[in-house]
């Protein structure tokens, strides 16, 4: 049963859900971010970001989001009204051992006990620290003692413990701040108690599929009709991908996989060599593993991504098992001794030119000995377009000891960087439709 709330005028517990195929009820959610640091703007609030989306694709209600300062006073305002109208509280940050650090201080207040220490806590701690020659300090010391009565949430990937506290029908989480940390607590306890708490919910089942190539308008098109009961589609444009959340919800877990299937097979019939992942993987990780299935190595010689490529590639662990060299060939010279480009090939079409991209990357897979090398070359700007060659400009040549040698000429926009960035996949989803034989 619920509580009236007299100020808000519902029960809370009790309130009717239609959304995300939700048709029982289920708790309301607060989320409540704390740090000075994000009430200046100086972190942006990316635990609140993934608390909402995962939170929400899983079909809980997250009915309130607040972001207080390390404020005391505010802390246990925040902490109160909170109360007074949510369910279940998830409190992040303020959990270090810094004098700013208030929250369990403010928690105990407002629980009204007094704190303990959190022996296991402190164990796990001390065996962190160990392991670094580190001793725990007095400061450190702040960060295991809890209110009483809480229950300790122990922290694997960090020092500061999380705990949990019950009071009037509210349950409250306290989690450190550090994002990383932050979401492996997610996971790993507050994910599966939400769940427990909720029993009545659908069973649902969330994927993270990306796409590349196509602006989100036309993915929207697209995929236009293909929305369905049971199925919750979220789109987010982020950094020149589009990423689509699709959550389906049924009675058991194996209906609402059977559903997710079946909702896979259109979107990937709809938007075809689009969809790199359905499994929120990265491009250079799909292009590792593609690499890896056909027992190939790759090379690449950039010019205006300046080792972009090379870096997104070797980000991904075991990359050593199939990526061989990364040259940076920025100057002409360079072009010329390094990979053998001939400077008449240079002086008669440019050094941002398709015949120049596809000497590149002959000459790097002829250097490294890979089955594919790649060349890039193009104006990152501000500066050093010409009517001819406009900033954005960028050739890619991929060369394939099976297939032989193919470029592709880009007009990219934007800043510097953000060219860099889109030179860099396009040249890994050029890689990808090689491997996947598009191209
Ligand atoms: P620690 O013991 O590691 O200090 P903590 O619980 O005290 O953990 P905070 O000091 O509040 O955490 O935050 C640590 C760092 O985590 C901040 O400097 C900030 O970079 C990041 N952080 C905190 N809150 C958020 C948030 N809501 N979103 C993204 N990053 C955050």
């Amino acid at each position: 049963m619920g509580v009236l709330d007299l100020r808000l005028g519902y029960e809370k517990n009790r309130f009717p859900i239609t959304k995300f195929g939700n048709d029982k009820n289920v708790m309301k959610i607060e989320v409540l971010t704390t740090g000075d640091e994000l009430m200046s703007g100086l972190t942006q609030d990316g635990n609140f970001q993934w608390a909402g989306e995962n939170l929400t694709s899983l079909g809980f209600d997250v009915a309130y989001h607040t972001t207080v300062g390390d404020d005391l006073l505010i802390l246990k305002s925040a902490f109160n009204t909170a109360k007074s109208r949510a369910d279940a509280v998830i409190v992040t940050g303020g959990l270090g051992p810094t004098p700013d650090d208030l929250t369990i201080e403010a928690a105990s207040d407002f629980f009204n006990v007094g704190l303990e220490l959190s022996q296991a806590s402190l164990d796990m701690m001390a065996e962190r620290f160990r392991k670094i020659n580190r001793e725990v300090s007095e400061t450190n010391m702040k960060q295991v003692y809890l209110p009483q009565g809480c229950k300790v949430l122990l922290n694997k990937w960090g020092t500061a413990p999380g705990f949990s506290y019950e009071i009037e029908n509210t349950i409250f989480f306290f989690l450190p701040g550090v994002p990383k940390e932050f979401r492996a607590m997610m996971e790993e306890y507050i994910i599966p108690e939400l769940k427990k708490r909720n029993p009545q919910m659908k069973k649902s089942c969330m994927r993270l599929v990306k796409t590349f190539g196509l602006p989100e308008s036309e993915v929207a098109q697209k995929l236009e009709g293909v929305e369905r009961e049971h199925v919750k589609l979220g789109y987010r444009a982020h950094s020149r991908e589009i990423h689509l959340r699709v959550s389906t919800f049924a009675d058991s877990s194996s209906e609402a996989q059977l559903l997710m299937d079946e909702f896979l097979t259109d979107i990937h019939a709809l938007l075809g060599q689009y969809v790199f992942t359905t499994e929120g993987k990265m491009l250079e990780e799909v292009v590792g593993e593609l690499l890896k299935q056909n027992n190939m190595t790759l090379a690449t010689a950039e010019s205006c991504t300046g080792g972009l490529l090379s870096h997104r590639i070797t980000n991904i662990p075991g990359s050593t098992s199939y990526f061989l060299e990364g040259v940076v060939s920025y100057s002409n010279e360079a072009k010329v001794k390094i990979l053998g480009v001939p400077m008449e090939l240079i002086e008669a079409h440019g050094a941002v030119s398709a015949p120049v991209v596809e000497a590149m990357a002959k000459g790097v897979r002829h250097l490294s000995g890979s089955d594919l090398g790649i060349g890039i070359s193009g104006v990152a700007g501000p500066g050093g377009g010409t009517i001819e060659k406009p900033v954005g400009i960028v050739y890619i040549g991929l060369d394939s000891k099976t297939k032989g040698t193919l470029s592709r000429k880009f007009q990219f926009h934007g800043t510097r960087e953000e060219i860099k960035l889109v030179s860099v996949l396009k040249a890994l989803d050029m890689i990808r439709q090689s491997l996947l034989n598009n191209v």
